[in-house]
């Protein structure tokens, strides 16, 4: 099949290379020429721009930073629906937040646009071995009918419910990992402070109750003094303040995620923001004045 991919970021650029490799054809388009080079080296065409990208496709993946960026891209000057048919289906892959994601669907639907919403989680590794976890709401019948691409991305496909449920879904996973990566960064900050040697405390609790896939990913990060994305510091700010102005609109109160978005944000105003969220850890360094390595 023929498919448009926008936004050939991070995670975006190995998404499409996994759907070239599954035999699909990929038309790429992304503001930064260099990466639409990456994935036409790859085998994609380029497009001129997303308005291009729906004129030559039925089906077009968006994965983009934040809601303002997928607004623009679907609804504005040259964006897909200037270029769009009806009965064409619209996959936005990013995490941007759920009311978003149903006031662009509302356009889409306008213009006879399919649109289900898909972000993922799992980080570039996953996406380039294709084994990102997807979470999908929107229509059913239209999970269903493209069940089988999502799958030359991702490990699962899971069905959430209407369109936005796929964000609220990765939005409960992003506190998860943001508040699993500070109490990560807390507690082996009080261990090394207290003079005990981080990789021996990692061995000996890592097959415990307190072992997590986060652990498991960020504590030999930190080790190194590795910072490198991976998911960035601002990007997590992103998701927290989508959980938080979500939280607020239907009355859920995320008083731990507001704890640890002062800490993003101190890493932001700091200069790390375009560091892997493993950085959480350099507040705790800051404070204590003990590097955990
Ligand atoms: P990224 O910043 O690396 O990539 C985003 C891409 O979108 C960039 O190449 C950028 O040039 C492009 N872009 C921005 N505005 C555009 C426009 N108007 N038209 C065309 N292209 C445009 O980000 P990423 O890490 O690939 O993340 C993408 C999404 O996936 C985000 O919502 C992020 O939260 C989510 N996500 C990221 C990870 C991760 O580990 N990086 C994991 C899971 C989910």
């Amino acid at each position: 099949m023929k498919i448009g991919f926008i936004g050939l970021g991070i995670m975006g650029k190995p998404m499409a290379k996994n759907l070239l490799k599954a035999g699909h054809e990929v038309v790429a388009y992304d503001v930064v020429k260099k990466n639409v080079d990456d994935v036409v080296a790859a085998g994609a065409a380029a497009a001129k721009s997303s308005a291009d990208v729906a004129k030559r496709c039925r089906l077009v993946i968006t994965m983009l930073p934040n809601s303002p960026h997928v607004k623009t891209v679907v609804c504005g000057e040259d964006g897909i629906l200037a270029g769009a048919k009806e009965g064409d289906i619209l996959i936005d892959m990013s995490s941007i937040a759920p009311g978003a994601s149903q006031e662009i669907c509302k356009a889409c639907l306008e213009k006879g646009v399919k649109m289900i919403d898909a972000p993922v989680s799992g980080g570039e590794p996953k996406a380039i071995d294709g084994t990102i976890s997807i979470m999908v709401g929107g229509d059913k019948a239209v999970f269903d009918e493209v069940y089988d691409i999502l799958m030359c991305m991702g490990g699962s496909a899971v069905y959430c419910g209407k369109i936005g449920a796929g964000n609220t879904t990765k939005l409960a996973n992003q506190v998860i990992v943001a508040l699993n990566i500070a109490a990560v960064s807390e507690a082996f900050s009080l261990s090394t402070k207290a003079g005990v040697d981080p990789q021996k405390v990692f061995d000996a609790i890592k097959g415990g109750l307190a072992g997590s896939t986060v652990m498991n990913a960020k504590i030999p990060m930190i080790l190194e003094q590795n910072f490198k994305p991976g998911f960035k510091v601002d990007l997590h700010i992103k998701d927290l303040n989508n959980a938080l102005q979500t939280g607020h609109e239907v009355g859920a109160y995320l008083p731990l995620t507001a704890s640890v978005m002062e800490i993003l944000q101190n890493l932001h105003h700091e200069g790390h923001g375009q560091e892997d969220h493993a950085a959480i850890a350099r507040y705790y360094e800051k404070v204590t004045g003990a590097k955990i390595q």
